[in-house]
């Protein structure tokens, strides 16, 4: 009996060594076709079978061994194909090697095993978790070992041997834990695959190397960086196989320091100059490798190409500059806040216009910051004086929209101030110094007064001109309708003057056409009261909101004024220069024009000539006249 036992134990021992066998050599298969796995799965497998059934116990021409639970794996695992091979050579070697009146029986054991696992394979697969199918297959097995020798030895003298259940129990027992060692070595194996398929696959350049600095493991991606077909390729090999010898120099120096230090190497920045010129930028990463007693084994590396990303910072930096270029040349100053109100940038030009808060015009400080330096410090004009803090509030809003200001400082320049707000949030501020323009403008402004009034002046005595004067009384004639203030006009005509120039000649005569006008001005003394030369040695007067007798007041203290200038002129029977005056006055409601109004002064100026010169007279109506004249 005992060495039934050591049989049965030395069949277990056969399984569990033909198993691991299979473990081991399917690592060959690994890369191979499916087909082409589960043969060789078959054949290891039969093998084992073989193996099985020369340790068997046999009695009475009957093998008792544990081959079922071998060909039920396979068949199990492997599927069909796997499961025919196995039983084809176990059958093979039962029926041809072993023979005798039991090979029927053996076949049908075979041939029940092998159906068995592909049966329960496809019967649990999916339906139950991995070890529920593992022990519905044990328990098939056994079930079938035990049914099939019921079957077979019904009626054969003897009946059912000795050994028919513990053989089946063994049997299930080693299918268990055959089926169990497989599906933990599967799961391990596709951890394994899908680490090494992340590895293998990744986009970055990753090797791992051996404490002497000779590639362990390498990604595709690198071997083909560096020329190789294959990443095995370039196993055993280090930088100077495959690098420049002053950058494999580097590399491994660095591999030195990380592999003694224990300090990992992060981002370090490289550049390889290509046969064709071209410069390439790698960023490299070392980081040393312990195994789990904490001896280095090696370090694991990763470089990536970092060219394109490299460029393109050059880029921005490039362009950068050249906007600092610009901002820096160019005379006007540059600000730019962000959302919040904070000065983010600003040029030299910039803090130069605001001289006093140039110190607090830097990035980091807020508008309000600014604002309020400007006015505690009074630089800028037309801060209104203790309202200074809602002049910053109001200033400082004026960032949110676009918008342009002349401001002048207490240095007395000028500035321009344009906020141009931007789409993200931010505001531009760009400030000119305008103070030329401003003073050009003003000394502009003043030469077109100087010039209106020149060509409102009369150049020799500095009164009024004719067409001046034209305009005047239309405006002065209009106000007096609308206001129905009365308005009165003086026409002057110097007496006898033809002779006084006759007398003393032109030049003297100017000279006394000066100092009429300049008695006149003198007598027309009232802001709105204009005089103006008419033309010759004629003169007018438009004296405003004023009746006949304001006007005779102003004519007698002219005629008053040319007596007091007593200026000599033989040609006159009065010795002295003297004038008739005509006065008109406009009385509302009369629908008189300017034209009639002058005319009536005119009419006026004749009567007072032809009684007898040197007179005023008023407007009369033409028989009033006529009656004096009689
Ligand atoms: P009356 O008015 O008293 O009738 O005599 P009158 O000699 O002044 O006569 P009239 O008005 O016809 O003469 C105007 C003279 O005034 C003619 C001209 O010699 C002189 N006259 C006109 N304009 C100027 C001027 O700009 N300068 C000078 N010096 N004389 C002028
Ligand atoms: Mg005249
Ligand atoms: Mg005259």
């Amino acid at each position: 009996m005992a060495e039934h036992w050591q049989s049965l134990i030395g069949n277990l021992a056969v399984i569990a060594l033909f198993i691991s066998t299979w473990v081991h050599l399917q690592v060959l298969f690994a890369g191979r076709r499916r087909w082409v796995r589960n043969l060789a799965f078959g054949v290891t497998m039969g093998a084992g079978a073989v193996a099985s059934m020369l340790l068997a116990i046999q009695i009475e021409g009957s093998l008792f061994d544990l081959r079922s639970s071998l060909i039920a794996i396979t068949a199990f695992f492997g599927g069909p194909i796997a499961g025919a091979v196995a039983a084809t050579i176990a059958i093979g070697y039962r029926v041809v090697l072993v023979g005798g009146p039991q090979s029927l029986s053996a076949v049908s054991g075979i041939v029940l095993a092998a159906l068995t696992g592909v049966l329960v394979s496809v019967a649990t697969r999916k339906r139950l978790p991995a070890l529920g199918s593992a022990l519905v297959l044990a328990l098939a097995v056994a079930g079938g070992s035990i049914g099939l020798s019921f079957a077979l030895r019904a009626g054969v003298p003897g009946g059912v041997p000795l050994l028919a259940s513990p053989v089946a129990v063994m049997n299930a027992a080693a299918t268990f834990v055959s089926a169990f060692f497989i599906m933990r070595n599967r799961v391990m194996e596709r951890e394994r695959d899908l680490l090494r398929a992340a590895f293998i696959h990744s986009p970055e350049m990753q090797y791992v190397k051996e404490p002497n600095s000779r590639f362990g493991a390498v990604k595709h991606g690198l071997a083909r960086a560096v020329g190789f077909e294959r990443p095995e390729q370039m196993i055993g090999k280090t930088d100077f196989d495959i690098a420049p010898q002053e950058i494999a120099a580097r590399s491994v120096e660095d591999d030195r320091a990380v592999l003694k230090d224990g300090v990992a190497l992060l981002d370090k920045e490289e550049t390889v100059i290509t046969p064709t010129g071209e410069t390439i930028w790698f960023l490299t990463s070392k980081v040393v490798l312990h195994d789990s007693e904490g001896h280095v084994i090696g370090l694991a590396g990763m470089t990536r190409d970092v060219t394109v990303r490299r460029k393109l910072r050059d880029e921005a930096e490039e362009s950068r500059n050249r906007l600092n270029y610009v901002l820096e040349g160019i005379s006007d100053g540059i600000a730019m806040f962000d959302r919040r109100g904070v000065l983010v940038y600003c040029n030299d030009q910039y803090r130069d216009l605001f001289p006093t808060t140039r110190e607090v015009r830097q990035p980091g400080h807020h508008i309000n910051e600014i604002l309020q330096a400007v006015a505690d410090s009074g630089e800028q004009k037309g801060i209104p004086a203790g309202l200074e803090n809602e002049w910053v509030e109001q200033t400082a809003a004026t960032l949110d929209s676009a918008g342009e200001q002349e401001i002048q400082l207490s240095n007395e320049r000028w500035l321009y101030v344009r906020t141009r707000p931007t789409a993200d949030g931010s505001a531009l501020v760009m400030v000119s110094d305008v103070t030329t323009l401003k003073q050009t403008e003003s000394a502009l402004r003043t030469m077109t007064e100087q010039l209106r009034r020149l060509a409102a002046t009369d150049g020799l005595t500095g009164l009024t001109n004719r067409r001046a004067f034209d305009q005047a009384l239309e405006n002065e004639m209009a106000r007096a309708q609308r206001s129905g203030l009365p308005l009165s006009v003086l026409m002057i005509d110097v007496d006898k003057f033809k002779a006084y120039n006759d007398l003393y000649g032109h030049p003297a005569g100017d000279e006394v056409l000066r100092a009429i006008g300049a008695c006149l001005r003198g007598a027309v003394k009232r802001p709105g009261d204009i005089a103006a030369r008419y033309g010759g040695e004629e003169f007018v007067a438009i004296l405003p909101n004023t009746d006949e007798d304001g006007a005779f007041f102003i004519a007698d203290a002219l005629r008053e004024g040319l007596h007091a200038l007593n200026i000599s002129h033989n040609g006159s029977k009065k010795g002295i220069v003297t004038a008739s005056i005509g006065v008109a006055t406009l009385v509302s409601g009369t629908g008189l024009d300017a034209a009639g109004l002058m005319q009536r002064a005119d009419e006026a100026l004749y009567t007072a000539k032809a009684a007898g010169r040197d007179r005023i007279t008023g407007w009369r109506p033409k028989y009033a006249v006529q009656q004096s004249a009689g």
